[in-house]
């Protein structure tokens, strides 16, 4: 119909123009010289193309007149007018050209790859080239914003971070200095205000603690408050020197010895403890030694206190030149140095030491325009296994000193195990005799004295005993010589002189008793003690008693030492009506013409003599005594008179009186007081 063809020819016109927009793109797209430009012109030029085209248009012709609308028959009849070689031959064309494009496009396919391929390929490196600038613009921007980040906002945050730090009172801060010009400057600017408040700090601290040699006192800040702080140190600092200086001053004149410049007592007491314990620690020993200058005392006296001063000086200083390197020396008092040797290996090395000092203070000492010579008497205590404290050590080394001194001058003496044992039962007795003088556990027995020919009791002696509360009588022979040691004896006199003085003064009245004179030892050291005088003196006026019923018995050898000065001290008791008794006569070899110098009045022959009257050399001693004696115009009494044979003997020798065993024990008042009564009955009978 006339319908089908128009649509038929518009179908055939569409796809015509299809592929003539196909071609003008391809022509247009492809480079004329190209090869493909080539192929396509081949494939235009083709017969069966161009044949083919020709038919389909001319195709297209007929059927655009058929499709006229007044001529239906026409369309028909063309229709019917298409012969079936025209259609061969139409058909054979179509594959034909088919047959060429599909070459062409085979031919060209792989040159289109090719060029597509080239085309991508620079299409991906456009899109590298951009990613990458892309890429290295945001590294850069990042880069960019921590390198601000760092240059800037850090310092400026540490900075901050500083100031804060700051004013929380933390003063070691240091801020970097970093970042731009302004922030810079303001870190150096904190810098300086904590390095300068640290300043002050520290040397706020430094006078705390007054380390007044540390060295941030010297430093000081600049500008006006380093100046200002500066002057208040300075100030500070010099009022700190002054009390630092002031506390040492005083704290050496607490610890030394201001006339010799030696540690003094309690200083050395110190320093003894921690050689104590640092010589237990190191396993070693030490020993103490008491230094005690021998008549220093009459030194003092007779050449005056400088002099005594002259001589602590020079044997001070003459004891710290001789002792080892580290080895302490100080003065406890007095005439008494202590030297603490530490270490001592052995004793050998103490008493090494011991000796040089010995020496060195022997040599003469210079006082005014005369040489004095002086003696030492020195005790050593050795520190050993039973770890003894300081105070024991000193009270060991002060025993053998004593020892030492009751040696003779000169002595060295050491407070070993044994000597220790002694020592302390020797000052265990001190003790206990000094308590039972205070507590009056003493008590006076009297031996009675009686007269050669008329047997008459003449006179008593006193002697001592101690009663121990529920203990046993103890003898004197036991503590007299301990309590001759020290002092102590003297304090022993004078309770005997007091209790006798009572007993006396008990038995005034008493018929016999009431006049009998009283014998009373007195030991030398007593002699020598400035109280003599006034001890007996007072002892007596204190109970009424007269001196010249007091005797007062000295041994022989309490005369030896000073005998012009002990004769000056009797002749002065003489004075006030004593009587002087030599007690012990014989033993102590006094020359009998030195009894012309002695104001005396009664001698008492020693009893061993007495013992040994078989003798015939001793009886002729006894003999020259009694004879000598009463050339001198002294009374002899023979003393330890045991039997009837001694007591005749004796009175054929011309002794005046006899006292022993054979006449009467020492008893005690009340039994002496019952035992005379016979005798005081006798002649009344
Ligand atoms: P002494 O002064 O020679 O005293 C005489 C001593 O001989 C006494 O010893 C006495 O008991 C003892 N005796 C008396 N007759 C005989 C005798 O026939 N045969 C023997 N074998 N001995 C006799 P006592 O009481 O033990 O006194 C010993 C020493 O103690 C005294 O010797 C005296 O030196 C001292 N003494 C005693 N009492 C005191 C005192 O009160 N003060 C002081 N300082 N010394 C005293
Ligand atoms: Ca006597
Ligand atoms: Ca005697």
């Amino acid at each position: 119909t006339a319908a089908d063809a128009i649509v038929a020819a518009e179908q055939l016109m569409s796809a015509r123009r299809a592929y003539d927009v196909f071609r003008d793109e391809l022509v247009g797209q492809v480079d004329p010289g190209s090869e493909v430009a080539a192929q396509w012109s081949a494939v235009e030029s083709d017969p069966d193309v161009v044949g083919l085209f020709g038919r389909v248009d001319a195709q297209i012709a007929t059927l655009v007149d058929d499709g006229v609308p007044d001529d239906d028959q026409a369309t028909d009849r063309s229709l019917t007018e298409l012969d079936i070689t025209g259609e061969a031959e139409f058909f054979l064309q179509s594959i034909g050209a088919v047959d060429r494009h599909v070459a062409f496009t085979d031919a060209t396919a792989d040159l289109v790859k090719v060029e597509a391929d080239a085309l991508h390929e620079a299409a991906d490196a456009t899109r590298d080239a951009t990613m990458l600038t892309v890429a290295v613009l945001s590294v850069l921007s990042i880069l960019g914003i921590v390198i601000a980040g760092r240059w800037v906002v850090s310092p400026l945050r540490a900075l901050g971070d500083g100031v804060e730090r700051m004013r929380g009172g933390s003063l070691g801060v240091h801020v970097d200095v970093v970042g731009p010009r302004e922030v810079r400057a303001a870190a150096v600017a904190l810098n300086e205000a904590t390095d300068h408040l640290k300043l002050a700090e520290d040397q706020a601290l430094a006078l705390a603690a007054e380390r007044l040699d540390h060295p941030v006192l010297a430093q000081s800040a600049p500008g006006a408050l380093g100046a200002s702080l500066q002057q208040a140190v300075g100030r500070l600092t010099e009022s700190l020197a002054e009390r630092e200086a002031y506390r040492h001053r005083l704290a050496h004149e607490a610890a030394h010895d201001g006339l010799t410049g030696l540690a003094n007592r309690n200083a050395s007491l110190l320093e003894l403890s921690s050689a104590i314990a640092r010589v237990r620690r190191a396993g070693t020993e030490l020993a103490v030694l008491i230094v005690d200058l021998d008549g220093f005392k009459p030194v003092n006296e007779q050449r005056g206190h400088a002099a005594g001063d002259r001589v602590l000086r020079t044997v001070a200083q003459r004891i710290s030149g001789v002792v080892r390197e580290g080895d302490h020396v100080g003065r406890l008092g007095g005439d008494q140095f202590v030297v603490i040797a530490e270490p001592v290996r052995s004793l050998d090395e103490a008493v090494e030491v011991a000796h040089r000092i010995r020496s060195t203070v022997a040599g003469p000492i210079e006082v005014d325009d005369t040489q004095i010579s002086m003696s030492a008497s020195i005790g050593i205590a050795l520190a050993d296994a039973a770890g003894l404290s300081a105070d024991e050590m000193i009270r060991d080394a002060d025993l053998a000193v004593l020892q030492a001194k009751s040696a003779g001058p000169g002595h060295v003496e050491v407070c070993d195990a044994e000597a220790r044992s002694q020592l302390h039962h020797r000052v265990g007795i001190e003790q206990s005799l000094r308590d039972a003088i205070a507590r009056d556990e003493l008590e006076m027995h009297y031996q009675s004295v009686t007269d050669a020919r008329s047997k008459q009791t003449v006179s008593l002696e006193a002697l001592v005993r101690w009663v121990p509360p529920g203990g046993k009588m103890v003898p004197p022979d036991a503590f007299i010589p301990i309590a001759e040691r020290t002092d102590l004896i003297v304090d022993l006199d004078r309770w005997v002189l007091r209790a006798v003085a009572r007993q006396m003064a008990a038995w005034t009245g008493h018929p016999q008793l009431g006049s009998l004179p009283v014998a009373v030892n007195l030991s030398a050291r007593h002699l020598s003690a400035p109280t003599l005088i006034a001890d007996v003196l007072d002892a007596l006026r204190d109970h009424g008693v007269a001196p010249h019923r007091l005797v007062l018995e000295i041994t022989e050898s309490a005369l030896l030492g000073d005998l012009d000065r002990a004769a000056r001290r009797l002749a002065e008791l003489r004075g006030y009506g004593i009587r002087i008794a030599i007690d012990d006569f014989g033993t102590g070899y006094t020359s009998l013409s030195h009894l012309r110098r002695l104001p005396v009045d009664v001698l008492k022959i020693d009893r061993s003599f007495v013992a040994n009257l078989d003798r015939s050399d001793d009886r002729s001693l006894v003999k020259l005594i009694v004879e000598t004696g009463h050339l001198l115009g002294v009374s002899v009494t023979a003393e330890g008179v045991e039997t009837s044979e001694q007591s005749d003997i004796l009175e054929d020798l011309g002794s005046d009186h006899l006292q022993g065993y054979r006449f009467s024990r020492p008893v005690d008042a009340a039994t002496l007081e019952t035992a005379l009564a016979p005798v005081l009955a006798g002649p009344a009978a």
